[in-house]
């Protein structure tokens, strides 16, 4: 079965565009073939049976990457109370309160507060939530994940973490937070029921490959949801897990196609989030007296660190503050190599001397622009934690660029899409750090294929690849963002996405 998409405007390697079109035969593209600028284009002669669709000149790339994306929280959404549009603790409580009368489930749990976008930045308490409901467990998360509040009935659920409980106002940090999401989990079914729309909600931005990292708690409930969704999408898992433990899990996943889903690596966090004052660094926050906290002991982290090495996965670093950095960087010191062996997540705050040892070490820096936009602004939140001296020398893309170093782009799902994300890596706050658009796309989309681990033979559009492609309105390698509307979506040349169906629209059927 063929399908030629013809009149497009094709992304070549090169960062450049050109008019054209592309065969696709099965799961792999055919043909592509190249006319002279701004000439147009009839296709080939007609193969019979094969679908022809006039792109009409809309833009065909590769489809996007997101290299680090959790999404059993976005399959969940659903099943829980947003608390994005909150402004105030005060918002945050009236949703919550509305949203308890209707959920009638064990648990109220909602998501994604942001203080940061509040003018009043008092945090919520326990006894507030107390009296939202004081007979179920309460549980309300910040939008990084590393920070929550509790209920009382929650709280009294919780096992000892010195430091990271405050059991006065129900403020629980990193372990502990988690440990309270885990409490509250609705179930296997509940997410496998949501996985379906999760994955199509990600084909709308044009993602048809992510790096997710996964709960091995959720791991049953996650590869049910995949089974049993109709929208391909190709996944590298990164589980967050001791190496120690991961046979089963590794069982589980290779009963999958591997062409679609893998087991790539294991994640495991160095510090916390610099919206939580977690991310631990060298100098203290710019508004708390505390350098945060490094999260895992050395010597346990060199044990993850060869665990993981030793049965042929990557492992995965959450480091955000520099002094998390420095550890990453002394866990990779005894090792070398031309493939990567190892991901740093984040790698924010880096500083001048990371540079040397970035350089020699086998890692891939897993980025997320979006953040840069979200909170590294004048103003912004990531200004106010850690001034703007320090701000400025974070998320160093060009510098990056310049040392040749592996990047990669990710949401973190804060939010979601690349269209979106791209902008922070082309319009960073210091003018010097920012990348030509076509750098951006390409940590989206070529580089993310490229790199070891998750080498897969997508990301370029020449014949022979996997035929994963997204087609846009508008050309983000000219600067183009969210207005660049995607307009259809292939994975593995099936159409999993069509913006408009209607006949002989661009990207609908023919
Ligand atoms: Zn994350």
């Amino acid at each position: 079965m063929q399908t030629v998409l013809t009149n497009a405007q094709i992304y070549g390697a090169d960062g450049r565009v050109r008019r054209g079109h592309v065969t696709i035969d099965g799961d792999r593209i055919g043909d592509v073939i190249t006319n002279r600028a701004g000439a147009g284009d009839e296709g080939p002669a007609p193969v019979k049976g094969a679908t022809v669709v006039d792109m009409k000149a809309a833009f065909l790339f590769p489809g996007f990457v997101d290299t680090h994306i959790h999404l059993t929280s976005l399959a969940l959404k659903s099943l829980r109370c947003d608390l994005a549009p909150a402004r105030s603790a005060g918002e945050l409580y009236d949703l919550l309160r509305a949203y308890a009368r209707i959920e009638d489930g064990p648990n109220v749990v909602g998501v994604d507060w942001d203080e940061s976008r509040w003018s009043d930045r008092t945090f919520p308490t326990r006894t507030e939530l107390d009296a939202i409901d004081e007979r179920r467990p309460v549980m309300a998360r910040r939008i990084c994940g590393h920070m929550g509040v509790v209920n009382s009935v929650l709280l009294s659920k919780i096992s000892d973490h010195p430091g990271f409980v405050d059991a006065e106002t129900g403020l629980l940090r990193e372990h502990a937070i988690w440990e309270a999401g885990r409490l509250v989990d609705p179930g296997p079914e509940r997410l496998a029921a949501g996985m379906e729309d999760a994955i199509r909600g990600l084909h709308k931005l044009g993602i048809t490959a992510i790096h997710d990292i996964v709960e091995p708690t959720r791991l049953e409930g996650y590869l049910e949801g995949v089974s049993s969704s109709s929208a391909p999408l190709r996944i590298d898992i990164l589980l967050h897990v001791d190496p120690d433990d991961i046979g089963p899990y590794r069982e589980m996943c290779e009963a999958h196609d591997a062409a679609f889903l893998r087991l790539a690596g294991v994640k495991c966090f160095l510090d916390g989030s610099l919206g939580g004052r977690t991310a631990a660094l060298s100098v203290p926050y710019g508004d708390e007296d505390t350098t945060g906290t490094l999260l895992i002991p050395g010597d346990r982290a060199d044990h993850i660190a060869r665990g993981t090495i030793e049965q042929g996965l990557v492992c995965a670093m959450h480091a955000i503050g520099d002094r998390a950095i420095d550890q990453a960087l002394d866990i990779m010191e005894p090792f070398s190599g031309d493939s990567p062996l190892f991901r740093i997540e984040h790698c924010e705050m880096v500083r001048e001397d990371h540079f040397p040892m970035l350089e020699k070490a086998p890692v891939v820096l897993a980025l997320q622009p979006n953040f840069v936009r979200n909170w590294a602004f004048r103003g912004g939140l990531y200004e106010s934690r850690i001034g703007r001296e320090r701000l400025h020398r974070c998320n160093p893309f060009r510098s990056f660029a310049a040392a040749g170093f592996d990047v990669i782009f990710g949401s973190d799902g804060m939010p979601p899409g690349p269209l979106y994300g791209l902008k922070g890596a082309t319009e960073h706050p210091v003018v010097s750090e920012r990348l030509t658009p076509v750098q951006a796309v390409d940590r989206y989309t070529r580089i993310p294929n490229l790199v070891g681990p998750h080498r897969r033979e997508a990301g370029i559009i020449e014949p022979g690849r996997l035929a994963d492609l997204v087609v846009l309105g508008a050309n983000p390698a000219e600067g183009a963002g969210e207005e660049a509307e995607v307009r259809a979506v292939y994975v593995g040349g099936e159409r999993v996405y069509s913006a408009d169906e209607r006949p002989g629209a661009p990207g609908g059927a023919a």
